[in-house]
C-alpha cells in the first residue's frame, strides 16, 4: 500500500482532471497511484476492481470514501460522476477493448495500458470506439514522455551520430508463474513480445519517427515447460526501416533481466542502458568530442503520462501517443507472429510522412 503523502496538493481537485483507475493490480498500487499524487493536473477520483475490500483500503488510505469504489458491473454508474474525466485502464490485455469501449460510450477520455489491444484490429476497434464517441485516447508509453528518450531521439534525428545504420535493443525478464495471464494467449495476446518486447519496438520506431518497411523474426517456445504451453519464450527480430536502417530486437520471459537500445551512426553512437526501467535510466553518447552522459533532472515517468493526457484534456490537445501508436505496434508485431509463423519477410505499408501515427502535441519535458 503506497504510503499517504502529507502536504495537501497546491491546486483544488476542480482544477485538475479526476481518474476511475480501472484495475488494482501492482502497477496501480505502487506507481500509478502515488504517481497521480504527484501530478500538477490530475487526481484519483475514483477505483474499479473487483476485490471491494481491496478497493475501500485504497479508498481509505487516500482520502477517497467507501462510494468511490466500484465493482466492473458497477463500471456504468461513473456516468454519473463529473468529477471522473478520464478512466485509466490497467487490466489484462484481452480487456483493454471491452472498457475501452465501455468508458467512451460514458463520454469519458481513455488512457490505455500498453499493448493497447491484443492486436492490430482490436486495437484499431478500440480507436474507431473513441472517435465515434469523440473522446481522447492516449496509448500509456511511459518512455515517450522521459528526457532520456527524447535526448536519444534529438541526437538520432539531429544528426550528431552522422547516417543513422543500425540499432538494436533487448527487452528480458524471467517469468517464473505459469499461471499469471501473461501466459495465457487469450489474456495476452502473445507472450513477452507484447508485454516488454514492445518497448524495443515502439521506441527504435520514437527515435527514428519512421515505420519498418519489412520485419522478420524468429520465435521458440519450449516443449514440457509449464510456463510456455501458450506463448513463446523468446523472439529474436529484424527491422527494416527506410533508407538501409536495420533494427533487432531480443526479447524473452527466460533471460535475466535487460533493457537495452543503441543506435549506431556512421559518425557516433548511443547507448542507454538500462533504456526501460521506471527510473535510473542510463544515456551514453559518443561522437567525435568522445563519450559523455548527459544528467537530467529528477522525474516520475507515470507523473509525467497524467500531466501529458490531462493537458490535453483541460487545454484541449491531442495526446503525443494516441491510439494509432498503439495501432502502429500491433502491425509490427502481428507482422513479427506471421515472419515467425512463415519463416518469411513480412513487408509493411508503410506511411513515409514522420510520426505519422503520433499527436502534434508534443510532452513537456521535465526541467523545460
Ligand atoms: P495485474 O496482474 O497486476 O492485474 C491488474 C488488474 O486486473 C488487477 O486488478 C487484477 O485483479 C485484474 N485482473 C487480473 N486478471 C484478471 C482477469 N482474468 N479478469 C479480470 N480482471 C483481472 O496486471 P498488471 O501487471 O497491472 O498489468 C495490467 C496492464 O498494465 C497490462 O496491460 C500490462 O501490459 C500493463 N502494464 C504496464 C506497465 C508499464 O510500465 N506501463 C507495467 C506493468 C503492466
Amino acid at each position: 500500500m503506497p504510503q499517504k503523502p502529507d502536504l495537501p496538493h497546491p491546486k483544488p481537485e476542480s482544477r485538475r482532471v479526476g481518474y476511475a483507475i480501472v484495475g488494482i493490480g501492482k502497477l496501480t498500487a505502487d506507481e500509478l497511484i502515488p504517481a497521480a499524487r504527484t501530478s500538477e493536473n490530475s487526481y484519483v477520483a475514483a477505483l474499479v476492481t473487483s476485490e471491494e475490500d481491496k478497493g475501500e483500503a485504497f479508498a481509505r488510505a487516500f482520502d477517497l470514501s467507501d462510494r468511490d469504489v466500484y465493482t466492473y458491473d458497477q463500471f456504468e454508474e461513473l456516468a454519473d460522476r463529473e468529477d471522473v474525466q478520464a478512466v485509466y485502464i490497467v487490466l489484462p490485455n484481452s480487456l483493454h477493448r471491452e472498457y475501452v469501449e465501455r468508458a467512451a460510450k460514458m463520454g469519458k477520455h481513455v488512457l490505455c495500458e500498453k499493448p493497447l489491444g491484443m492486436n492490430a484490429d482490436d486495437a484499431r476497434q478500440i480507436v474507431a470506439a473513441c472517435k465515434k464517441a469523440r473522446v481522447k485516447l492516449m496509448t500509456a508509453y511511459r518512455c515517450q514522455y522521459t528526457p532520456e528518450h527524447w535526448a536519444a531521439r534529438d541526437a538520432v534525428q539531429g544528426g550528431r551520430l552522422g547516417k543513422v545504420k543500425l540499432l538494436d535493443s533487448i527487452h528480458t525478464q524471467v517469468e517464473t508463474d505459469a499461471t499469471a495471464w501473461r501466459m495465457k494467449q487469450d489474456l495476452a495476446g502473445g507472450g513477452p513480445l507484447p508485454d516488454v518486447g514492445i518497448y524495443s519496438v515502439n521506441i527504435m520506431r520514437f527515435v527514428l519517427g519512421t515505420e519498418p518497411e519489412w520485419v522478420f523474426a524468429a520465435l521458440h517456445q519450449p516443449k514440457g515447460d509449464p510456463r510456455f504451453r501458450e506463448v513463446e519464450e523468446s523472439v529474436a527480430f529484424t527491422l527494416g526501416f527506410p533508407g538501409g536502417i536495420m533494427a533487432t530486437g531480443l526479447t524473452s520471459y527466460g533471460a535475466a533481466k535487460t533493457t537495452t537500445l543503441r543506435v549506431l551512426g556512421e559518425d557516433g553512437s548511443l547507448l542507454m542502458d538500462p533504456a526501460f526501467p521506471y527510473d535510473g535510466l542510463k544515456l551514453q553518447l559518443t561522437d567525435e568530442a568522445g563519450t559523455h552522459q548527459p544528467s537530467f533532472p529528477e522525474y516520475d515517468q507515470f507523473t509525467q503520462e497524467f500531466n501529458h493526457f490531462s493537458r490535453c484534456i483541460l487545454e484541449g490537445g491531442t495526446p503525443w501517443t494516441p491510439g494509432e501508436e498503439g495501432v502502429a505496434d500491433h502491425v509490427v508485431m502481428d507482422a513479427l507472429y506471421e515472419s515467425a509463423r512463415t519463416g518469411k519477410v513480412v513487408p509493411l505499408k508503410s506511411s513515409r510522412k514522420k510520426d505519422a501515427s503520433r499527436g502534434p502535441d508534443k510532452p513537456q519535458l521535465p526541467g523545460k
